[in-house]
């Protein structure tokens, strides 16, 4: 039986249960604005955002990333943002409330994520869930150098690499 991840944190020293779970407010591309440009040129709510800029908008969307950790039942959660066509992005937003089964769309990776080299930009399918829950990602692989975080979703991560890089979130990345 896979069990429920918990451990003692050599960081704070508290116990932290529960798989880890971390998401970002905003894709890169809205957060990295002033915040007069974000009223300027960006929208943003849960789910959904756009930067505009001299008449280009980028579309992005909030979905979920899971990495699998051996012997655990819940997966590593991260909560990214990921670019889209502004056809996948009308789609998405058209369904929002009653995604169709097998719906998905193409996207990159629009957050740098902590612990592993730069993932922007990574390609992704993202696949709408039908059970309320965001989509979630599935990042391209098969490339002969292929970026750890798409081998880590691949193959799964112990439970020691987990904890590393939950501590590593939780306590240096702000
Ligand atoms: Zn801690």
């Amino acid at each position: 039986m896979a069990g429920i991840f918990a451990y003692r944190c050599r960081c704070c020293g508290d116990i932290h249960e529960g798989s880890p779970s971390f998401g970002f407010n905003a894709p890169d591309a809205y957060s990295c604005l002033t915040d007069e440009q974000k009223d300027l040129h960006g929208w943003i709510n849960d789910d959904l955002c756009k930067v505009t800029i001299e008449e280009h908008t980028d579309f992005f969307i909030r979905v979920i990333l899971e990495v699998p950790i051996h012997g655990v039942s819940e997966p590593f959660l991260w909560g990214v943002w990921v670019s889209a066509s502004q056809k996948s992005y009308e789609r998405y937003v058209e369904t929002f409330d009653a995604p169709v089964k097998g719906d998905g769309f193409f996207g990159c990776v629009s957050n740098a994520i902590p612990w592993y080299p730069e993932a922007r930009h990574l390609a992704t399918n993202v696949y709408l869930q039908t059970d309320g829950g965001r989509p979630l990602l599935r990042l391209h692989s098969g490339g002969t150098d292929d970026h750890p975080l798409i081998h880590d979703q691949e193959n799964g991560i112990t439970m020691t690499k987990a904890q590393e890089i939950a501590e590593f979130v939780l306590h240096n990345a702000t």
